[in-house]
C-alpha cells in the first residue's frame, strides 16, 4: 500500500505567482488529442450530440510521464489564468496516492447528465454533462481560487477553480461568468449562469474535475441522482487514469497489410492531409507495415 498523502494547499490561498509555460509541441506528447473532423462520408447523427470538443479541453499536453511521487511543491508552484493544463505531466503511471477531501462537494447543478466521461466516437469527453436552462445558476463544487474565468473556442464561457483539497474543476458553455481569476470562492457558491456557448448543440453544464491537470470520471467522485459524493475521500492513484491507455489506441494506429492512407483516414475519422500534417510524410510515401502512424 502507498503511502496516502494529504496535500495541503497553503500556497494556494497565500497566492501563487503567475508562471508562463510554453506550449507542449513535443512529439512525445502521446495525449495531445487534437480536433477531428468527421468526413461528410461518416456524418450520422452522432454528430448532434453536445460535442465538447474544446480546444481547451485537449489542451491535453502531459508530455512528462512521473512514474515515482509527484515532486513535493510542483502542483502549487504552477499557477495559469490562460492554460487549463499548464502542468504537462502524466499521471497514468503514477506511483503515489493522494488522498482527496469530498466532504465539502456541493453539486454545481442538479440535472440529467447527457453526456458521460469517456470516448465519445473519434475522441474522449473529459467530463461530465448535466442538462440545464440557460440563467441557471451554476455552483462552485468547493472552496477555492479562481485560476481561469474566459471565453475559449471549444468550452466557450468557461470557469477554472483550483481547490484546496488538491483538485480543479470546469465549468463550461456557460451564458455569464460572476468571478475573475484569483477570486477566492466557497463550495456552493453562485460562479456562472448556465449557458449554450462553445462548441455545443443545447444547454448544459460541460462539468470537469482534474487532478493536476489530468481529468478524472466526476461519476467516480459523486453520485449524480443525489449531487451527493460517494465517499468521503477519493484516492487518485494510477488507476484513476487508465483510461489513458484507451486515449492512446485513439490517437495511433499501427499501419497493416494492405492498409492506405485514405483507409486508415476513413477508420479514424480524420483525412489523408491531416494524416500527413501529424506524420510529417506526403500521400505517396510508402507504408511500412507495424509503423506506427498519429492519427489525433
Ligand atoms: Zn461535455
Amino acid at each position: 500500500m502507498n503511502v496516502v498523502k494529504r496535500i495541503k494547499f497553503l500556497v494556494l490561498l497565500a497566492g501563487v505567482a503567475s508562471v508562463s509555460f510554453a506550449e507542449p509541441s513535443s512529439p512525445d506528447n502521446i495525449f495531445g488529442i487534437e480536433e477531428i473532423e468527421i468526413s461528410e462520408t461518416e456524418a450520422d447523427e452522432s454528430q448532434l450530440l453536445p460535442p465538447d470538443t474544446e480546444d481547451d479541453l485537449n489542451d491535453f499536453g502531459d508530455f512528462v510521464s512521473y512514474d515515482e511521487n509527484l515532486p513535493e511543491g510542483l502542483y502549487n508552484s504552477i499557477w495559469s489564468d490562460v492554460a487549463v493544463n499548464p502542468y504537462n505531466i502524466n499521471l497514468y503511471r503514477m506511483k503515489d496516492t493522494v488522498q482527496i477531501d469530498m466532504r465539502d462537494y456541493h453539486h454545481p447543478i442538479y440535472g440529467k447528465v447527457t453526456s458521460v466521461f469517456g470516448m465519445r466516437r473519434y475522441r474522449y469527453h473529459y467530463g461530465t454533462d448535466i442538462k440545464l436552462n440557460i440563467g441557471d445558476t451554476v455552483r462552485c463544487a468547493f472552496d477555492g481560487k479562481v485560476r481561469i474565468a474566459k471565453i475559449g473556442r471549444g468550452y466557450g464561457y468557461y470557469v477554472l477553480v483550483r481547490h484546496e483539497n488538491g483538485l480543479e474543476t470546469i465549468y463550461g458553455h456557460l451564458s455569464k461568468i460572476l468571478v475573475k481569476p484569483d477570486s477566492i470562492v466557497c463550495a456552493g457558491d453562485g460562479i456562472a449562469l448556465g449557458g449554450n456557448t462553445g462548441r455545443s448543440t443545447g444547454p448544459h453544464l460541460h462539468f470537469e474535475m482534474r487532478y493536476v491537470g489530468n481529468p478524472i470520471n466526476p461519476q467516480s467522485l459523486v453520485d449524480f441522482e443525489t449531487g451527493r459524493p460517494i465517499s468521503n475521500t477519493y484516492l487518485v492513484c494510477a488507476e484513476t487514469f487508465k483510461y489513458k491507455g484507451a486515449v492512446n489506441n485513439l490517437a495511433y494506429y499501427t499501419v497493416r497489410r494492405g492498409d492506405t492512407l485514405s483507409g486508415i483516414a476513413k477508420k479514424k475519422g480524420t483525412t489523408v492531409s491531416k494524416l500527413c500534417k501529424m506524420n510529417n510524410i506526403t500521400a505517396r510515401t510508402t507504408l511500412k507495415i507495424g509503423r506506427k502512424l498519429r492519427c489525433s
